[in-house]
């Protein structure tokens, strides 16, 4: 039972809420248990990504045909929405899942389609985009790495970072420039297999303050050739125009991970001040508590019917840039608040690493920052006014 009353959204069919409770399971016996170990190797088991594959975890919204489950971005909705709750933030399957897999259904060819998709359905493959680099994260139409064409390759040159799952990835989409005179419209996506390619280089596996279990690296390209039917699409220069139409569905997914850590911290908070006792009562009886409580719940709940609105916006095909950056940007901006009021409630032991609600805090603060900053989705929004 959630903390929340929300009705459930028209998209909730019966078998997405089969899925959800699949990937519950899934997250309560193969990912939660290992989540400590993980955190501190920094990484993931490379195993768990063929577990998730053996249980229909990876690539529920891709289409049979393609060894995926048929399902639609609702399926991916739920698994964010499972991670979440369960306090899942370093196994990468929903960047995988809900990034990665639909840049090659949308724009891959049928040969791409059916030399990649099977392989990342069963944990074969691991996805990663790699869009920022060193010099250059908000200001994307300014990357400098480069896809130059060589007969039928491109050779690829430049130097990525802060990209997810980059320690275990063997399929990175690479943003590249196969014409660096022409601004945007010279920006391609090239795929990169990184099983089959010499010159490609993973530094570092960087250290964060939170999601510490996810393997977030940089990335060196140096000569790397690829075949040009390696392109996303059927010609050069479309990298832009496809970033920009998948980005919108990348900022919900932010949002969604959002409010379900939002659900996870309000539950756990509401137990722990009805046990803890201070002054001879329980520390949920001062107002205090119950008012922040209160004002958690509220934005807990208006989160929730904003993202499912969202969702069900997205599967019909209408989700807008502007709508799905507000999702991203104010939910992200609640998580924090909630979760630092939730850590607040917890006194001492909330700033400590055996309570879930100290890795919320840590896990929560980028959400403000990766998928486009902040203050990105006020741009993005303010154009529309
Ligand atoms: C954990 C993690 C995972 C990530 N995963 C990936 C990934 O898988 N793939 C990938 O390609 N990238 C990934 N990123 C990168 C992420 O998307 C960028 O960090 C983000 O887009 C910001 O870019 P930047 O870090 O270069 O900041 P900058 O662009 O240098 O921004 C610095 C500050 O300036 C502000 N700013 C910049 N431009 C403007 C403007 N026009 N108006 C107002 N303020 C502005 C920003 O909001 C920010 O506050 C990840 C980052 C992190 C931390």
């Amino acid at each position: 039972m959630s903390v929340l009353q929300v009705e459930k959204p028209a998209w909730m069919t019966e078998d997405v809420e089969i899925f959800a409770d699949a990937v519950g399971k899934f997250c309560e016996k193969e990912l939660a248990p290992h989540v400590d170990s993980w955190e501190k190797n920094e990484i993931v088991d490379r195993d768990v990504w063929y577990k998730a594959g053996e249980a229909g975890i990876l690539c529920a919204s891709v289409p049979e045909e393609y060894g995926g489950a048929g399902g639609s971005f609702a399926h991916e909705a739920m698994l964010i929405d499972q991670f979440g709750k369960k306090g899942i933030t370093g196994f990468g399957a929903s960047l995988h899942n809900a990034i990665i897999a639909p840049y090659i259904v949308h724009y891959g060819s049928e040969e791409q389609k059916q030399r990649w998709l099977p392989k990342m359905a069963s944990g074969e493959l691991v996805g990663a985009i790699a869009m920022t680099e060193p010099g250059t994260g908000s200001d994307l139409q300014n990357i400098k790495t480069t896809a130059k064409l060589d007969g039928n390759e491109y050779v690829i040159n430049g130097s990525k970072t802060f990209i997810t799952n980059g320690q275990q990835a063997n399929l990175i989409i690479v943003v590249s420039k196969t014409d660096p005179s022409a601004g945007a419209k010279g920006t391609s996506l090239v795929v990169v297999e990184t099983d089959e390619v010499e010159g490609f280089r993973r530094g570092r596996n960087l250290d964060k303050i939170g999601q510490k279990s996810q393997d977030t690296s940089e990335l060196f390209f140096d000569n790397v050739r690829v075949p040009t039917s390696n392109l996303l699409g059927t010609e050069e220069g479309q990298g832009f125009i496809q970033l920009m139409q998948q980005l919108a569905s990348e900022r919900l997914q932010i949002g969604l991970q959002g409010v379900a850590m939002m659900e996870a911290a309000l539950e756990q908070t509401v137990d722990y001040v009805k046990e803890r006792k201070a002054f001879g009562q329980a520390v949920m009886d001062f107002q205090n508590t119950q008012f922040k409580l209160a004002e958690a719940k509220t934005k807990t709940t208006v989160a929730r019917v904003f993202t499912d609105h969202c969702t069900g916006l997205l599967l019909e095909g209408k989700l807008d840039a502007a709508t799905a950056s507000m999702a991203k940007y104010w939910v992200s901006d609640m998580q924090c608040e909630v979760v630092d009021e939730c850590l607040q409630l917890h006194g001492g032991y909330g700033y400590m690493n055996e309570y879930p609600i100290a890795r919320m805090y840590r896990d929560a603060r980028v959400q403000k920052i990766y998928g486009g900053t902040n203050e990105i989705m006020k741009v993005l929004i303010s154009r529309t006014l």
